[in-house]
């Protein structure tokens, strides 16, 4: 038995063999024999899901592409990349950059595997962007009966494999549309709740990326705003002190040691979260200015550890759902360690996407664990799961959730279509695992 366990350290399992082909041939092979021998199969990527997603289930064989990550071509005219389905998205970005091409957007966290990002739904934030798989031009992938098959983007049934939760076989090359390559103005300001809604559809239309957070038990918000540039890049000093000493020194090793004393008694939350905030955020009327290559300027360094939980909702409602979490956790008394991440992501048509047929506001919370140590936040989480499925939430594949099949198939509107493919394209249920079978009920 190997023993595989996600980045939050928050899931663990033990696939009978962990195997790393280097060929699609290979794949192709392993996914016939996996076959013939009944044995349940599963690809995993960077393992930086928060739940079991990516574990193969009893019995079976978790199948890795990180010997598969080469780039096998790059269309100079299109701007778009062709990649073996292992590859890692900071080594495309450096093979990007060589070419004069970005990503057009990601999220806080860009160690992901590039198909394991597409398989959850990853997404970052800007309202004239979609998910992540919406800049797949083209899929090729092994299908869970064996065979070769490429889904183009204009294919009918790309909207049925683009958030494909690893059941639908294993993608083994990506085409994706880039960008020329590009850098970003990062504006961050402090602003009330009160201004950031009276100016939302400003903020929304007037920027290529904006979100918010807000740091619990204080009354501090801030505005973040990446803008395309032309201006030079902030000096490499200023670079060290955002993402060396700010980044991950502050932020992650100091808040560590501070919560550390937090997990043992959680009423100094509030007191941190102020001290925090004030060593993060700039002062009252500034505004914080820099200049970054676009995927520093979208990375934020993640080293402490934590759980999370993320949920997309019809963005008229931001405020309305974001004021009954400020409200929730002023009632309940719970401690919340963390920055709350409001986003907002473009609507697309795929199937199992949370931002299916609306545009919509991802609310994001976490929990830290100093040095492994777990608060107790079970509580908190659940009723933040209540107050979002009161909103047809529509939780991140690839974080925590406790909602039954029934919140799902309300919610998704082609979540028995979709599962009656898989069931059609996988009969033997190879591909399937607990989470997959968790989420529908069985
Ligand atoms: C610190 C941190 C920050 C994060 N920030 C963000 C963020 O800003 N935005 C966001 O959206 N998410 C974020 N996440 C969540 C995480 O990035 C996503 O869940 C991510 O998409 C998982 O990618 P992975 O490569 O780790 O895939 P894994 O977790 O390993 O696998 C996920 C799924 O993809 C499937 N899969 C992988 N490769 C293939 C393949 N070749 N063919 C078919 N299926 C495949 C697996 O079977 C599994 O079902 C963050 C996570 C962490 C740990």
């Amino acid at each position: 038995m190997k023993q595989l366990k996600n980045w939050a350290k928050t899931t663990f399992c033990s696939p009978k063999d962990i195997v790393y082909p280097t060929s699609e041939e290979e794949i192709l092979n392993l996914v016939k024999i996996c076959n013939e021998n009944h044995t349940p199969i599963k690809v995993v990527g960077a393992k930086h899901s928060y739940n079991d997603i990516f574990c193969a289930d009893k019995g079976g064989i978790n199948v890795s592409l990180k010997k598969f990550h080469a780039i096998e071509h790059i269309d100079h005219v299109q701007h778009s990349v062709t990649v073996q389905a292992g590859i890692r998205i900071p080594s495309l970005i450096k093979q990007l950059k060589k070419n004069n091409l970005s990503l057009k957007n990601l999220g806080t966290n860009i160690f992901d595997n590039i198909a394991g990002a597409c398989s959850t739904g990853y997404h970052g934030s800007g309202m004239d962007y979609g998910i992540f798989v919406s800049d797949v031009l083209e899929f090729r992938l092994i299908t869970p009966s064996g065979e070769k098959k490429t889904i183009k983007n204009s294919d009918a049934e790309f909207d049925i494999y683009a958030v494909g939760l690893g059941v639908l076989g294993i993608i083994t090359h990506i085409t994706l549309q880039c960008e020329p390559y590009f850098k970003l103005e990062v504006t961050e300001k402090k602003m009330s709740l009160e201004m950031i809604e009276s100016q939302f559809d400003t903020l929304l239309k007037e920027n290529d990326h904006f979100k918010f957070i807000w740091i619990p038990h204080t009354t501090d918000f801030m505005i973040w705003l990446g803008n395309r540039t032309d201006k030079p890049v902030s000096s490499s000093f200023k670079k060290w002190m955002t993402y060396g000493f700010t980044g991950v020194i502050i932020n992650n090793f100091f808040h560590e040691f501070l919560l550390f004393f937090a997990s043992f008694k959680r009423s100094l939350v509030p007191s941190i979260n102020r001290l925090m905030s004030k060593l993060l955020l700039p002062k009252e009327g500034e505004s914080a200015q820099s200049v970054y290559p676009s995927h520093w300027a979208f990375f934020l360094p993640h080293v402490l550890k934590q759980d999370v939980v993320e949920y997309a909702f019809k963005i008229e409602e931001t405020f309305d759902v974001f004021r009954q979490l400020i409200e929730m956790i002023h009632t309940t008394g719970m401690r919340v360690d963390t920055p709350i991440e409001v986003r907002f992501v473009k609507k697309d048509t795929f199937w199992m996407s949370p931002t299916q047929g609306e545009d919509v506001c991802f609310i994001g919370t976490k929990i830290h664990f100093p040095y492994g140590r777990e608060p107790e936040y079970f509580r908190y989480f659940s009723e933040v799961d209540r107050i979002l499925l009161k909103h047809s939430g529509r939780p991140h594949w690839g974080k925590q959730f406790r909602i039954t099949t029934e919140d799902f198939k309300k919610n998704y509107k082609k979540w028995d279509d979709f599962w009656h493919f898989v069931d059609q394209e996988d009969p033997n249920g190879l591909f399937q695992n607990a989470f997959s079978k968790r989420v529908r009920g069985q």
